[in-house]
């Protein structure tokens, strides 16, 4: 899949694959135990060995009648998260409300862009998280796709990028712990501990994609977080978590719970629908700022040998404007649609 091989990091190969669309009504309109059918439907055979396929006749406990995660009930205005037969469908652009991209010192030319992470695009998490008898080490395996997805509605991916370097350590990172990917998809590679400020340490920020939570720095009672296995998690009574660090492995340093992995990606998770083709190194440039002047219209700057580059965009419906000014001033536009 790496038809770039000259590409720095090439961990942002969702499948980018197209997904059949249904949109919230729908998804709203046949509810309950048919969501079930039709994600099925929709998606076979990639969601069969889901356990959505055999819970549909299991009594239900008092967690299906929530109709949030602790966590995600504090970004309720953009992240919607669904109940359906043992599995949690959240829909969310994976745009964060905080600043982005600004920090980058390593930076292939992506910027954030919302994604349709809704309807049969959701991401879906187990209610009920299952200890796997052979846990998945994210050391070796899982470069590709999300391996989490923060309370704010953005995944997270591995800590470290397709050749095996830490992406933080790197300078891929910005201020937040993000970038974007290859289809302008942003993205966190370690743990983002700065929503615990906004949460408190007894929510989670996070959850791993076999359903697991993942807590900050602390337990969530506020004590020193105890012990923690290889996947930065334990066990202290009361059923596994994970925790965030500020060291390797970061986030969950691969899935203690069950999941299902096909290829080197964890499935079910969505497909990326890029604008554009995906952007080359720009060696040496530095993101400087990153501003949202109105809805949809966006600009990041940077700077390349003493000069300043810029990346304007503006979303409208299905379409999107690139305007592209490099450090000489020289500019160039390119339109797309979706
Ligand atoms: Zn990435
Ligand atoms: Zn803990």
């Amino acid at each position: 899949m790496n038809t770039h091989d000259n590409h720095r990091d090439n961990d942002h190969d969702h499948p980018l694959v197209p997904a059949a669309h249904i949109d919230r009504r729908t998804l709203l309109r046949v509810g309950g135990l048919g969501f079930g059918a039709l994600l099925l439907a929709a998606c076979a055979p990639k969601i069969a060995s889901n356990s959505s396929a055999s819970s549909s006749s299991s009594p239900r406990t008092s967690a299906a009648t929530a109709d949030t995660l602790p966590g995600f009930a504090e970004f309720a205005a953009t992240v919607t998260t669904t109940l359906s037969d043992g599995v949690w469908i959240i829909e969310s652009d994976g745009m964060p409300s905080h600043s982005m991209m600004t920090g980058i010192k390593s930076w292939q030319q992506q910027v954030p862009v919302p994604q349709p992470y809704s309807g049969a695009n959701a991401w879906q998490i187990p209610s009920q998280p299952q200890l796997a008898e052979h846990p998945i080490s994210a050391r070796t395996s899982l470069y590709t796709g999300a391996i989490a997805l923060a309370v704010n509605g953005v995944p997270i991916f591995n800590a470290l990028n397709n050749r095996g370097d830490d992406a933080y350590l790197a300078g891929e990172l910005d201020n937040w712990g993000g970038h974007s990917g290859r289809a302008d998809d942003y993205h966190y590679h370690v743990a983002p501990l700065h929503l615990s400020e906004r949460l408190g340490v007894d929510k989670p920020i996070a959850y791993a994609l076999d359903g697991f939570a993942i807590y900050g720095t602390a337990e969530p009672d506020g004590s020193v977080v105890a012990e923690l296995d290889e996947y930065n998690g334990h066990d202290l009574g009361s059923g596994y978590h994970y925790h965030g660090t500020t060291t390797y492995p970061y986030i969950n340093g691969g899935l203690r719970g069950v999941v299902h992995v096909t290829g080197d990606q964890i499935e079910p998770q969505p497909a990326l629908h890029p604008f554009r083709p995906p952007g080359e190194p720009l060696r040496g440039a530095s993101i400087t700022s990153f501003t949202t002047n109105a809805p949809g219209k966006y600009e990041l700057t940077y700077s390349l040998n003493g000069g300043v580059g810029a990346v304007a965009y503006a979303l409208s419906g299905s379409a999107v404007t690139f305007t592209y000014t490099d450090p000489s001033g020289t500019t160039r536009q390119e339109n797309y649609t979706r």
